[in-house]
C-alpha cells in the first residue's frame, strides 16, 4: 500500500485505506511518506507485516518476499547471477545492439533483424559487471556495428552505478575498462570516431585488437556491396592506428568472387592485403543468400574461380601471417588460458583466431609464455 502523509487528510485516507486492504487480504506492506511515521500507523493498525520509508523498492520487495515466497520456477530459479552462457567461464560474449542501419547488398541482417537498437548502457555494463563477478576474465563486444552504438538512441544518457554515461561507443569502452578484465572489440567499422578508442589500447584499458570487416579494398566493388569506407582510407588510418598503438592487433574479413568482381580488382585486393599487412584474416568466396540485392547484379563470376581467387588470397595472407608471428619469437606473452596446453594472447580472439600452444596451465588462468617458435597460425612456447 502505497501512501501519502502530506496532510491530515491525506493521512486519514491513508490510514483508511490501510484498513481497507487488511479487511480484504489481510496481508499488508506499506511505503510511501506516512511510512516515515511507523508508530501512527502501528497505532492504527498492528498487524501490517512490514512498513518501510519512500523510495524505498528493497524493502518492499524484501517484505513482500519474506511473506511471499516467489513459487519454483524450474526454468529461472537454475539460472546463476551471469545468465545463461554458452562460453566457457572464463569470457563471454557481450552484445550491446541488436540489427543494422547498413544495407549491404550481400547480406539480409537488416530485413531480418531491422535497424540498429542499441541496449540501454547502463543494462549493458550491469551485465559485464555481473560477468566479471562471474569469473569471466575476457570480454567480447560484439554486435553488428559496434562504431555504430547509441546512434538510434542520439547517444542518450544512462546510468551506470549512480554515475552519468552516454550510449557511444568510446564512453562503453572507457567504462568496460575499468572492469580490469580483458576487452576485445568486434565489428568495428572504420569511421572516424574509431580513432578515440585507440588511446584507451596504448593505455592498455582495452585489449589492442579490432576486428574490422573490410569485405574488399576496390572502391567500385565496395560501392557494389554498399559497403561505408573507401580503400585509401582506411590504410591511412590503419597506418595511425598503428603508429598511435604499436602492438595494435587487426582482424578482417573479405569476399571474393562478388558479382562483377574482375581479375584487375581482385589484384588490388592482394595489393591492399601487402599493404595493409593485416595480422588475422578470414576469407569467403561469394556465395548467394536468399534476399540479398547483390543476386541481381551482372557478372556472376564462376564457382573455381570465385574457389581459385580465395586460394590465392589465402596463400598471400598466410605468407603474411606467418611473417608477422614469426615476429614474435622470443618475446614473452600474456596468455589467457582456455584449457591446459592451449591459450591466447591478447592477438587471438576465441574460435576465430590462432592459439598459442604451451605445456600446463589451468583454465581460466593468466599465464606468461615465451614464445619458441611459430607457424601460420599458431605460436609455441612454455611458461615462464
Ligand atoms: S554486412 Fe554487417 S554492416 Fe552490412 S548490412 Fe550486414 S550486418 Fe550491416
Amino acid at each position: 500500500m502505497n501512501t501519502c502523509g502530506f496532510i491530515d487528510a491525506a493521512v486519514e485516507e491513508s490510514l483508511g485505506a490501510i484498513g481497507e486492504a487488511l479487511a480484504e487480504n489481510g496481508r499488508v506492506v506499506v511505503t510511501g511518506c506516512l511510512g516515515a511515521k511507523q508508530d501512527l500507523i502501528r497505532k492504527a493498525h498492528s498487524s501490517v507485516l512490514a512498513i518501510t520509508g519512500p523510495h524505498d523498492t528493497a524493502a518492499v520487495m524484501q517484505a513482500v518476499h519474506a511473506h511471499l515466497p516467489k513459487p519454483h520456477d524450474p526454468y529461472v530459479d537454475l539460472v546463476p547471477g551471469t545468465g545463461v552462457k554458452l562460453t566457457p567461464k572464463h569470457y563471454a560474449y557481450l552484445k550491446i545492439s541488436e540489427g543494422c542501419n547498413h544495407r549491404c547488398t550481400f547480406c539480409i541482417i537488416p530485413s531480418m533483424r531491422g535497424d540498429l537498437v542499441s541496449r540501454p548502457i547502463g543494462e549493458v555494463m550491469q551485465e559485464a559487471e555481473n560477468l566479471v563477478k562471474g569469473g569471466v576474465k575476457e570480454l567480447l563486444v560484439i554486435s553488428q556495428d559496434t562504431s555504430a552504438y547509441g546512434v538510434d538512441v542520439k547517444y542518450r544518457t544512462g546510468f551506470w552505478q549512480g554515475r552519468p554515461l552516454r550510449t557511444r561507443m568510446l564512453e562503453l569502452c572507457r567504462a568496460l575498462g575499468e572492469l580490469g578484465v580483458w576487452v576485445r572489440l568486434h565489428y568495428v567499422y572504420p569511421y572516424p570516431h574509431v580513432d578515440e578508442v585507440i588511446p584507451l589500447m596504448a593505455e592498455g584499458r582495452l585489449l589492442p585488437y579490432l576486428d574490422m570487416p573490410f569485405q574488399h579494398a576496390s572502391a567500385r566493388i565496395l560501392r557494389l556491396m554498399k559497403r561505408p569506407a573507401s580503400a585509401e582510407k582506411v590504410l591511412e588510418r590503419v597506418r595511425r592506428w598503428r603508429e598511435a598503438c604499436p602492438g595494435l592487433t587487426l582482424r578482417s574479413t573479405f569476399i571474393v568472387g562478388f558479382p562483377g568482381e574482375t581479375e584487375a580488382e581482385f589484384s588490388e585486393l592482394l595489393a591492399f592485403l601487402e599493404e595493409a599487412q593485416l595480422d588475422r584474416v578470414g576469407c569467403f568466396a561469394y556465395s548467394p543468400v536468399e534476399g540479398a540485392a547483390a543476386n541481381a547484379l551482372p557478372g556472376a563470376v564462376p564457382e573455381e574461380l570465385k574457389e581459385e581467387r580465395r586460394a590465392r588470397f589465402m596463400q598471400a595472407q598466410e605468407r603474411i601471417s606467418k611473417e608477422k608471428l614469426k615476429g614474435k619469437v622470443g618475446k614473452i606473452l600474456r596468455v589467457l588460458v582456455d584449457e591446459p596446453g592451449t591459450g591466447r594472447s591478447s592477438a587471438d580472439a576465441p574460435e576465430i583466431d590462432g592459439v598459442v600452444r604451451f605445456k600446463g596451465g589451468t583454465a581460466g588462468a593468466f599465464v606468461n609464455v615465451l614464445v619458441d617458435r611459430a607457424d601460420e597460425h599458431d605460436l609455441y612456447g612454455r611458461l615462464r
